[in-house]
């Protein structure tokens, strides 16, 4: 093992891993705390996260971007009810320069390790660069960093371009190219629709029907993007209005035979695309409606419903120089394989390199099923505070008002630790098993557990370790009242 380097010079009061909105709101929320000493470590040559990655045709997001953005940081310039991938990184990136935080971004820099030093009571964050130290680290890294393709016999002999989703090749032209596509989640059904009519033939290999429902895009006038722009009061009733409606539809998620609604509308939507009555078999769920994510399109199903795309349920046996062989023992010859197979989550990123002061790591620490207070910090790793961490998901609305919500509790971790002259605070273990305990009994009865289907939101151990099981006003209200009993702060000299 290389010893690691503990006396750097490169100290910093906060620093923040990731910048997509989590890292970038967490600089902005977090920095009045100690203004000029927060640095954000990111791997990639830009900030962006998901959305500087996820660049594949017809990306975009699936809530209403008056939702889908910071509430200290509203824009009135979304074009569209749910914006394009390129418009969402362009807000990022805007509000990451109006705040200044441009100066503050290390791209480019891999963070390998973070170890604590219990001596100086700081976190060591070993980097592709070189080593830094911190007193506070934020794991901004999102739970969908890390694409996952999965292990296909052979996958490697295949003559053609293989690429992930999340990793577009975007020097391959598909013009006129046999494409095989693997997994029908809310990526997928984004590009299928944009690749489908360049393509000479579309074989999509579904393993689970997705329910989708009408996705109702529309433009946003000029008069409305104006009224936002200027009347005061507009902007925050439009988005108090989406969130409301939002909100609402958490009931048939924490009460399933509600969903039977949805389920209807889905089915006619289906209906109305496919007419073809064995296509339409393969195509319907037999899951109950939100178990998985719901997905919207108003072009996915009339895509599959064209002459060129063939939608395999049979599933892959392995892969040829030539294409992948079914488990009917069909050989399907494509020139490109496009994976939208989602992403590793069995863990989240690093948590297997953040090693606490027991000498173990993150992932060690939780074994099969991950666990935080308030889906945020972790007893036994003090100073420490994972965004978008276990429990934090949503199936239902904008996760971005979670992240807020949890910067909120950081800060006040943070103001707690200040106030009280102390090096370090991290949440007691009561604290953390009550907290669990109530996501536990909260997620019992929901869809997630009863609808019949088997999703990333349960971790191996049939736990719900993903997803926020209630509502957003129920977790803001959590995080905005913040229980200092429920931590314990240490001084260099003892601990209260
Ligand atoms: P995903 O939802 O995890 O879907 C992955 C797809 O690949 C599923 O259809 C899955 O089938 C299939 N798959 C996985 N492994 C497979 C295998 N070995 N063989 C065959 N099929 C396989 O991934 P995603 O579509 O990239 O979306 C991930 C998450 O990103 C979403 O849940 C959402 O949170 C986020 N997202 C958001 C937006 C947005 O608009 N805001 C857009 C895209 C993505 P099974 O269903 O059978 O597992």
């Amino acid at each position: 093992m290389t010893p690691i380097d503990n006396h750097s010079d490169d100290h910093h009061v906060l620093a923040i891993v990731g910048s997509g909105f989590a890292g970038v709101g967490a600089a902005i929320r977090l920095a009045h705390h100690h203004e000029g000493s927060v640095v954000i470590f990111e791997r990639a040559a830009s900030l962006g996260g998901v959305w500087r990655d996820n660049d594949y045709p017809g990306a975009a997001c699936d809530v209403q971007s008056v939702l889908y953005s910071f509430s200290f940081a509203p824009s009135a310039d979304w074009r569209t009810v749910f914006a394009r991938q390129s418009e969402i990184r362009a807000y990022l990136e805007r509000v990451a320069r109006d705040h200044g935080l441009m100066p503050r971004l290390r791209t480019r820099c891999a963070v390998e390790s973070i170890t604590w030093d219990t001596a100086r009571s700081r976190w060591i964050l070993q980097t592709e660069r070189g080593t830094s130290t911190a007193d506070h680290v934020v794991l901004a890294t999102g739970a969908l960093a890390d694409p996952a393709i999965p292990d296909i016999a052979d996958l490697h002999t295949f003559s053609g371009p293989v690429f992930h989703s999340a990793q577009w090749d975007h020097s391959v032209d598909l013009t006129n190219r046999r494409v095989a596509v693997v997994g029908t989640g809310a990526s997928a059904i984004q590009f299928v629709p944009q690749i489908q009519p360049l393509v000479s033939s579309l074989i999509l290999f579904q393993r689970t029907a997705p329910w989708v429902m009408p996705r109702n895009d529309a433009p946003i006038s000029r008069r409305t993007r104006a009224a936002t722009r200027w009347i005061p009061g507009v902007q925050k009733l439009r988005r108090a209005k989406v969130f409301a409606l939002r909100e609402l539809k958490l009931a048939a998620f924490r009460h399933p035979r509600l969903m039977a609604i949805g389920e209807k509308e889905a089915r006619a939507h289906l209906a109305h695309a496919v007419a073809d009555p064995a296509l339409r078999a393969k195509l319907t769920p037999d899951y109950r409606m939100g178990c998985k994510r719901i997905l919207i399109s108003d072009n996915y199903y009339p895509a599959l419903a064209q002459p060129n795309v063939d939608v395999n349920t049979t599933g892959i046996a392995r892969a040829t120089s030539r294409g992948l062989i079914d488990t009917d023992g069909v050989e399907h010859s494509v020139d490109a394989i496009i994976f939208g197979t989602g992403f590793d989550t069995s863990r989240l990123p690093l948590t297997d390199v953040v090693t606490g002061p027991a000498g173990s790591t993150l992932s060690e620490h939780w074994g099969d099923s991950q666990r935080a207070y308030m889906g945020t910090s972790v007893a036994g790793f003090p100073n420490l505070y994972l965004m978008h961490g276990p429990n934090i998901g949503l199936g239902h609305t904008s996760v971005i008002m979670m992240l807020e919500s949890q910067l909120r509790y950081i800060d006040a971790a943070m103001t707690l630790q200040d106030d009280r002259g102390a090096t370090t605070v991290e949440p007691t273990v009561a604290a953390e098993d009550d907290f669990v305990r109530d996501v536990d009994d909260l997620t019992d009865g929901t869809v997630w557990t009863s609808g019949g289907c088997s999703s990333w939101y349960l971790d191996s151990t049939g736990r719900n370790s993903n997803l926020w099981p209630a509502s957003i006003a129920g977790y803001r209200r959590r995080a905005s009242v913040f229980r200092a009993d429920d931590h314990l702060t240490r001084t260099a000299g003892g601990q209260s």
